[in-house]
């Protein structure tokens, strides 16, 4: 089954934006349904959202949890859809020792934690592709923090006495990912060992940018912090969740896509 290539009047090609879960879209889909009308396409059990969003033609979609949820998902972004570049929106669990709960960061390279083929190839690196760190796209990711440095300093204060987290902050480096929740003080300790200059930790963001780097479509990848990767991170993220990582989207991607216009 094939879907038609995307594209607006001006032949721009499509933005592909993507969450794992639907709290991490914030309003995005009823946004686009205001502005432009939604065109819906079903594939591999997900849905497709076409449309003009903050003034920007995108496809919308869920990738759901984990690495290959989401390497199927924009592998369809990509064929079905052709996108120009594709964004990534949701939560993580903080790993570096100065991530906060309500931080941002803004992916520059991910990579799996949970990969070891090793004795046959180096911890952590991807067979035969032979890489280990996928790099985000420069300048998409610098736009991306960009709309978060914004949103900080438009909406900081605000959010920060409304939830009660400390001022939010907007790091930029590793992020890691692997099909594990990780929710232990051993876990993450053990993540900071191996990996000393990681930053947060979830479960999808090293396979969208390994697709994304196997067809050369450019991606950035933006995580606010949810929980500390600890024991209290079931909790913590559950409410961060719900109460709060729309609001971080919705600030975000709206800056980031009027930019873009
Ligand atoms: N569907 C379930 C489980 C979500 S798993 C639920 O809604 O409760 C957690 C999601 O948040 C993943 O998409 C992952 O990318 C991110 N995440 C947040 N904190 C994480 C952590 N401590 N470890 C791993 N992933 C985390």
């Amino acid at each position: 089954m094939s879907a038609p290539v995307e594209a607006d009047v001006t032949g721009r090609r499509v933005l592909g934006v993507l969450a794992a879960l639907p709290q991490e879209l914030g309003d995005l889909v009823e946004a686009m349904r205001a502005e432009s009308g939604v065109r819906t396409v079903t594939l591999g059990r997900r849905d497709y959202h076409v449309g003009t969003v903050h003034g920007t033609p995108c496809v919308v979609t869920l990738a759901r949890v984990g690495k290959v949820a989401a390497a199927a998902t924009v592998s369809a972004l990509i064929h079905a859809f052709e996108v120009e570049a594709v964004v990534f929106t949701g939560v993580a669990g903080g790993v570096g020792r100065d991530v906060r709960i309500g931080d941002i960061v803004v992916a520059d390279a991910l990579m799996q934690h949970d990969l070891d083929a090793s004795p046959l190839f180096p911890r952590f690196e991807v067979p035969l592709l032979g890489v280990t760190r996928f790099v985000a796209d420069q300048s998409l990711s610098a736009q991306l923090a960009d709309a978060c440095a914004c949103f900080v300093a438009e909406e900081g204060v605000t959010l920060a006495a409304r939830f009660a987290t400390a001022m939010p902050r907007v790091h930029r480096g590793l992020v890691i990912s692997g099909d594990q929740f990780v929710a232990s003080a051993a876990a993450v300790e053990a993540l900071r060992e191996a990996l000393p200059d990681a930053l947060a930790v979830e479960m999808e963001g090293a396979a969208i940018a390994q697709v994304c780097y196997e067809y050369g479509v450019p991606c950035a990848i933006v995580r606010t912090v949810s929980d500390t990767a600890d024991a209290h991170a079931p909790t913590s993220f559950a409410t961060f969740l719900t109460d709060i990582a729309g609001t971080y989207s919705n600030g975000i991607l709206s800056r980031f896509l009027q930019a873009r216009v």
